[in-house]
């Protein structure tokens, strides 16, 4: 029964995992709703802010649906490696990897998150203080 149970719930939990359709990333991962796509492979998408905070500012996620980073396993330790794999391959070819850049993860509200499909974002081209605020 609770072996069942388990089962079912993994079932949701990997159909949730592909796309949701109320989420503005996955109609951009998706197509439905234009941006300016930077890279992209069958895992991973970056793109331009469209608001941007910073003279670089692209935005990292991978292509499945994640809410948040407090919703990766095991199983998405690939998946985030190449993520920041990514992130510093863009840096370099964006110039700004010698000078030095940000990652950053807002994860949930109090952490700033805006959008609830996992992402990162890169910033880059300016110097930056710390703390953030
Ligand atoms: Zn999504």
């Amino acid at each position: 029964m609770i072996a069942e149970q388990m089962l079912i719930q993994q079932e949701v939990k990997e159909v949730k995992a592909v796309s949701q359709t109320d989420c503005l990333f996955c109609k951009i991962v998706n197509g439905e709703i234009p941006s300016e796509v930077v890279y992209q492979d069958d895992q991973l998408l970056a793109i331009k802010d469209i608001d941007p905070v910073a003279p670089i500012h692209l935005l990292l996620m991978p292509k499945i649906h994640l809410d948040s980073l407090n919703d990766i396993g095991p199983e998405h330790l690939e998946l985030i490696g190449r993520l920041q794999l990514l992130a510093a391959q863009l840096a370099a070819s964006l110039g700004i990897a010698e000078q030095g850049f940000r990652l950053v993860n807002n994860c949930g509200s109090w952490g700033g998150q805006a959008i609830f499909h996992l992402h990162y974002h890169l910033l880059g081209g300016k110097e930056m203080g710390w703390p953030p605020e």
